[in-house]
């Protein structure tokens, strides 16, 4: 099982990831966490990627399909992949297919969870007063957003096209969310 979990950021993609994870075997695949451990382990990546991602802008197409190419080859046997915060643009999801292809796979669901904006602000505020993570203050988190609605919303209308995309009320409690989770991977 390919599975995107597809949304905004903090739109819920980290939390179900997790479960999936402890109640299936997933592997979750977050670029994002990925980029937070190359700064904390001090890689000379980790160095080139700080700053861009403090402010809130995407890091390059190049960087982030290495990384994902990398975990892909080290988890073989892995009974599925969650990616989340991946793809983030046209040419990622592009090089997505191709790697899944040869290794003789697809993305087989995307799972978009839909939360409205005064929420997500609502949530990134809390999220910023608990941990204090840099690209949760106000103005990054605003570019966050418009980086999502300009570069990462239209891989929707593609993915639909596909008959891959299940929308999912991410509003709700979250059991409520798993519950609707687990009915389209059923499906799936
Ligand atoms: P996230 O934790 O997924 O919200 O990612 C935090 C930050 O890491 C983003 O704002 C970007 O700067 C960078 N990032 C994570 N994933 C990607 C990606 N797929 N493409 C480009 N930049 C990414």
């Amino acid at each position: 099982m390919n599975l995107i979990l597809f949304g905004p950021p903090a739109a819920g993609k980290g939390t179900q990831a997790k479960r999936l994870v402890s109640e299936r075997g997933f592997i979750q695949l977050s670029t994002g966490d990925m980029l937070r451990a190359a700064r904390t382990s001090g890689s000379e990546l980790g160095d080139r990627v700080a700053g861009i991602m403090d402010a809130g802008t995407l890091v390059s197409d190049e960087i982030v399909i290495e990384l994902i190419e990398e975990q892909l080859d080290l988890n073989k046997d892995a009974p599925g992949f969650i990616f989340d915060g991946f793809p983030r643009t046209v040419g990622q999801a592009e090089a997505l297919d191709t790697c899944l292809k040869n290794r003789g796979g697809a993305v087989d669901l995307v799972i978009r969870l839909v939360v409205d904006e005064e929420k997500l602000l609502a949530r990134i505020t809390k999220r910023f007063e608990e941990e204090g993570r840099k690209d949760d203050n106000p103005e990054s988190f605003a570019h966050r957003l418009d980086q999502y609605n300009a570069n990462t919303a239209p891989l929707l209308p593609i993915y639909a096209d596909q008959g891959k995309l299940v929308e999912v009320d991410g509003m709700g409690a979250i059991e409520a969310v798993s519950a609707e989770i687990d009915t389209a991977l059923k499906e799936a």
